[in-house]
């Protein structure tokens, strides 16, 4: 027996895709966590690399 589950996200229902903090999330919505989280890391490292880069040329 294979259960049916509902996407948190776009209420999409199926059984492919992961449960992320209790919710589940469908194959094609967790692909794009996936990309969003993955572009906020790189954002996140590249400001802060900036940060570092702006502390030296004022000091
Ligand atoms: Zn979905």
């Amino acid at each position: 027996m294979q259960e049916k589950l509902q996407c948190y996200m776009c209420d999409r229902i199926d059984n492919r895709g992961i449960v992320i903090y209790n919710q589940y999330v469908c194959r094609n919505c967790e692909l794009q966590l996936i990309k969003i989280n993955l572009d906020e890391l790189k954002y996140e490292f590249f400001k802060r690399k900036l940060k570092k880069m702006w502390k030296y040329t004022l000091v």
